[in-house]
C-alpha cells in the first residue's frame, strides 16, 4: 500500500523498533513527568531521545528552552518545525553515548530527562554516571524491572551491580509506574519513572572509582559465591576481613557502604 505524502513538519515514519521507539501519547503521564522535573528559571534541561516531542514540547512550553539529543535523522526536521511554536529547541543529532555531557554543560550544570530507548538503558545510565559531576539530576522513564533493580537494597533478589553502582553515586527514587497503554506501539512490559540525584563528590567517599567498579563487578559476577571466592582475583580473604567484612558473606548481603569500605581498603602487594 502506498503511503500518502505527509504534511510538511508531520512525523511520517513508522516507529523504529531498533531504536527503542515507543512514543508516549498519554498526556496525563507527560504532565506527571513535567511536574516531577519541575523546571526552575535558569535550569539547563537536556532531553535524551525526544522522539516525536511528547515530552519536548510540554517542557519547552513550560521552560522556554531545551537541548535535545536524537539519533534518528528522520525525526529531526519535524521536531525542529513543530518545536518553533513551543520554544527554543537546540537539537543535537547524535548517539547520546558519544555526547560528552561535561563539554555540553560547560560552566553550568545540566538536568537530564528522557524516556530512554530500553535497549540502551544501562549504557546510558553508566554514561551519565561518568559525567555525574556536571549533572544536577536525572528523570528517566525505563523498564519497571530495571528501575526496581536500580532502587533495590541488600537481600532483594534484584539487588546487583546496577543497584550498587548507581546508589553509590546517586540518590535513586522510583517515582511512579506507567502501563504499556501509554505508549505507541505499546511495549511488552511495564515502565516506571525514576529520579537520580548525584551525590556531592565529598559524600561519595570512593577513593578509586576504577577499583570500586572492579570490586562490585567481580562480587556480583559470581553472586552465589562467597566474597572470598568471588573476589579472589582482586582481594584476598584476609584483606576482606581487615576491611571489616566477613569473607563468607555473598555480594547480595552487602550494603553499598560495605562495597566502599572494601574498595578503599589499602591494596598490599
Ligand atoms: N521521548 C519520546 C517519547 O517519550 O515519546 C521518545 C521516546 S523513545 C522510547 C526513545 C527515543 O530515543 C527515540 O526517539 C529514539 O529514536 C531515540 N534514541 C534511540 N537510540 C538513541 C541514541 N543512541 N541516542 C539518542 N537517541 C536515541
Amino acid at each position: 500500500m502506498m503511503r500518502s505524502p505527509a504534511a510538511p513538519g508531520a512525523f511520517s515514519e513508522p516507529p523504529k523498533k531498533s531504536l527503542g521507539q515507543n512514543f508516549l501519547h498519554e498526556r496525563g503521564v507527560v504532565d506527571r513527568i513535567v511536574l516531577a522535573v519541575n523546571p526552575q528559571p535558569g535550569d539547563r534541561l537536556v532531553e535524551i531521545g525526544p522522539g516525536q516531542g511528547a515530552m519536548t514540547f510540554p517542557l519547552l512550553e513550560r521552560h522556554g528552552a531545551l537541548t535535545a539529543i536524537e539519533f534518528d535523522r528522520d525525526l529531526l526536521e519535524p521536531l525542529t518545525l513543530q518545536a518553533a511554536t513551543h520554544g527554543e529547541l537546540n537539537l543535537i543529532h547524535a548517539n547520546v553515548l558519544d555526547v560528552d555531557f561535561t563539554a555540553l554543560a560547560g560552566d553550568a550544570p545540566i538536568r537530564l530527562v528522557g524516556n530512554l530507548p530500553y535497549n540502551l538503558s544501562s549504557p546510558i545510565l553508566f554514561h551519565a554516571l561518568d559525567h555525574a559531576a556536571v549533572v544536577t539530576d536525572m528523570h528517566f522513564m525505563l523498564q519497571k524491572e530495571v528501575v526496581e533493580r536500580m532502587a533495590s537494597g541488600p537481600g532483594s533478589k534484584v539487588y546487583g551491580r546496577l543497584s550498587v553502582m548507581l546508589q553509590a553515586y546517586c540518590e535513586v527514587t522510583m517515582l511512579f509506574v506507567v502501563g504499556p497503554g501509554a505508549f505507541r506501539p505499546p511495549p511488552k512490559v511495564d515502565s516506571a519513572v525514576v529520579r537520580l540525584k548525584p551525590r556531592a563528590p565529598e559524600t561519595v567517599g570512593i577513593d578509586d572509582p576504577r577499583r570500586f567498579s572492579d570490586i562490585v563487578r567481580a562480587a556480583f559476577g559470581q553472586r552465589r559465591k562467597t566474597l572470598r571466592n568471588a573476589l579472589s582475583d582482586v582481594m584476598d580473604g584476609d584483606a576482606i576481613a581487615a576491611a571489616g567484612i566477613d569473607p563468607q558473606l555473598r555480594a547480595e548481603q552487602l550494603a553499598v557502604a560495605d562495597f566502599v569500605r572494601l574498595a578503599n581498603h589499602p591494596v598490599t602487594t
